[in-house]
């Protein structure tokens, strides 16, 4: 072992030293969670060792098993957390504790420095190793790779970075396997140098860790403080709301209570035990692209993956273990794809996972409410994706519609008008725009209810045929609308239908003439009532939002809208009354139909400016 090497100084990943001065200045209060953070990379650690022994046996060729050990030091004021897990080399030290591999983390940071109230956010992130620089004013990390003869010391005062050195005999002695920590407590933190604050904190926050945690006090024997059991693997009955909690809080990482908790046990063809968690809240990475899932698997107990794609990506929020009895222990991570069996645990726990989210909107529409507004626009993409459960998808999602909050396509088709037979929705970007929205018009003459769809991912989803218990969904912005068979809910107002408008074909011609290329058609339109004119696109072309939404990406040629005209509007009327004035009425019926829909006329300037002639030539004449 070389000890002549002097140590080398680093510095930190520059998210890192960012955090770690929040951390050090934040009014963060609740600081027991470093210990909770310590605790669970040095579980995580113990996994990897076993599943790194199984095809590397001689990597616990000492048969002891990993184990955590906490030992407070009051003469020294320093607490260590202490594992026999796989430990790091000199590089995963520094990559390891020196930078924040997460993508996301940039916005993550700024978004913490400009929030008021950081501390939610804080929890969100799950600030892990670095959540030690609240109680620590130094940190010294001794660790050895399992089956490494080499020791490597890391150490930190926080601030800018960190040093690496190479351990001494001493260290070398101590620590045969895993990792030491070393924290050096700040004043204020001395009471977790106390035996019942940490025995408080480890029943509070990481009871359920798999592996025995042991306070090594200064006073008695060492003690296993922590029931040491998968949860998972415990009956049902045996099991509170506060354990079910803790234990979510500690799979995930995180801070909010479960919206919903899924724990069973299938038997039969396979085995395997299921403890699945739907959070509260959205994590900052939820719109990731990699779409990654959380759920680990398990084998027999031991730790196989962190990501098993066991749910579909669309149910990449659900937290939690799948334990299997039945596949290899040493399957490795590239073999799960396509392993036979996992494919099946993967189709019956997705199934499972759906239908408990169903059950939960019917028995519990509070509780499945939060998971909605945290995970709606996620659930959607599966109407898209899965072809084969798009029709559970679709009545387990829940919509804001022109008849209020949270609707249900169930309760949609219950509510339909007489002779009414799709469903119909409009996206756009705010509920608050679409209601707005001419396109409306018709519909709420008939007492018709809409979905309105304002999430991004709706303009995708819609853009696949769709129907619901046999009634197709169809866009108010897009093809042929016929209301003809559906009462009005006034029926005065059906005379005017009768009314005498301005001379179709002649006005039809005009508006064309004068906006060639700008659509590809213009026609006469069963939405309308009130406003004058509206854009919608062709019956096979995209849908207006799914259009705007794909040109911001330049991903595909956008197609001409079609103009609707109401025929009974005076400003319609207008264009065969006043030749003069017909190119500039029509360009305005164009403009006012994009701005209506959220979007801004091609060329701006001549919209003011025609906007301005047309009203001074009608203050003329007047
Ligand atoms: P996370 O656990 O979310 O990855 P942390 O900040 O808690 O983030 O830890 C960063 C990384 O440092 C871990 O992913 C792991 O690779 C490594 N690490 C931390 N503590 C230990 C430990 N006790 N033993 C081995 N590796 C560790
Ligand atoms: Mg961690």
């Amino acid at each position: 072992m070389t000890t002549t090497t002097p140590p080398e100084s680093q510095p930190f990943q520059a998210e890192v030293a960012e955090l770690l001065n929040l951390m050090v200045h934040s009014v963060y209060s609740e600081t027991d969670i470093f210990l909770r953070e310590l605790i669970s990379n040095a579980s995580d650690a113990c996994d990897k060792l076993r599943y790194e022994a199984i095809s590397a046996p001689d990597l616990i060729a000492d048969g002891a098993p990993p184990d955590i050990r906490i030992v407070p030091d009051k003469k020294a004021d320093t607490l260590s957390v202490i594992d026999s897990g796989i430990g790091m080399d000199r590089q995963e030290l520094i990559d390891n504790l020196g930078t924040i591999a997460r993508s996301g983390t940039k916005s993550f940071l700024s978004r913490l420095t400009e929030a008021k109230e950081g501390s939610n956010l804080i929890g969100q992130f799950g600030v892990g190793f670095y959540a030690a620089f609240m109680v620590a004013d130094r940190i010294v990390v001794t660790s050895r790779r399992a089956g490494s003869s080499d020791v490597w010391v890391w150490s930190s005062s926080g601030g800018s970075g960190f040093e690496i050195a190479p351990g001494s005999e001493a260290d070398a002695a101590r620590v045969v396997r895993g990792t030491e920590i070393v924290l050096h407590l700040k004043k204020d933190a001395q009471k977790y140098l106390e035996a019942h604050e940490i025995e408080r904190i480890v029943r509070a926050w990481s009871d359920n860790i798999q592996f025995p945690i042991r306070l090594v006090a200064e006073e008695g024997d060492p003690r296993q403080i922590n029931s040491a059991s998968a949860l998972w693997q415990r009956s049902k009955s045996d099991l509170s709301v506060e354990d079910y909690k803790q234990a979510y809080q500690q799979i995930a990482g995180a801070f909010d209570e479960p919206a919903m908790t899924l724990h069973y046990r299938a038997e039969g063809r396979q085995s395997y035990a299921v403890l699945l968690f739907a959070p509260s809240t959205k994590p900052f990475d939820l719109f990731d692209q990699a779409r990654k899932g959380k759920v680990k698997l398990y084998v027999r107990r031991v730790f196989i993956a962190d990501d098993a794609d066991i749910l579909p990506a669309y149910l990449r929020f659900i937290r939690g273990v799948i334990d299997s009895e039945d596949l290899p222990l040493n399957i490795s991570r590239e073999m799960l794809q396509n392993n036979p069996q996992l494919t099946q645990i993967r189709k019956a726990v997705t199934g499972r996972v759906i239908s408990e989210l169903e059950s939960l909107g019917d028995k519990e529409p509070e509780a499945f409410a939060q998971i909605w507004d945290a995970f709606g626009p996620v659930i959607k993409e599966g109407i898209w994706e899965d072809f084969e459960r798009r029709e559970k998808l679709l009545s387990l999602s829940r919509f804001t519609t022109t008849k209020g909050e949270k609707r249900s396509l169930k309760q949609y088709v219950e509510d339909l008008k007489p002779n009414q037979t799709d469903v119909y929705y409009l996206t756009g970007e705010s509920a608050e725009r679409l209601k707005a929205n001419p396109k409306l018009e018709s519909a709420t003459a008939r007492g018709i209810e809409v979905l309105l769809l304002t999430d991004p991912v709706d303009a995708f989803w819609t853009s696949a045929p769709l129907d619901f218990g046999g009634k197709p969904l169809k866009s108010l912005s897009q093809g042929d609308i016929d209301f003809g068979l559906i009462p009005l809910l006034d029926d005065k107002a059906e005379d005017k239908k009768g009314e005498a408008g301005a001379d179709e074909a002649t006005t039809i011609a005009l508006i064309k003439d004068a906006l060639g290329e700008r659509v590809s058609d213009v026609r006469p339109s069963q939405r309308l009532t009130a406003s004058a004119s509206c854009l919608v696109a062709g019956g096979g072309a995209h849908d207006r939002m799914l259009e705007r939404l794909l040109a911001m990406q330049n991903k595909a040629p956008t197609t001409k809208p079609i103009l609707e005209i109401n025929m009974r509007h005076p400003l319609v009327a207008a264009i065969t009354a006043d030749k003069d004035a017909a190119k500039d009425l029509s360009f305005l019926l164009l403009e006012q139909a994009q701005i209506l829909d959220g979007e801004l006329p091609e060329d701006p300037a001549a919209f003011a400016s025609r906007l301005n002639h047309l009203v001074l030539r009608g203050l003329a004449k007047g």
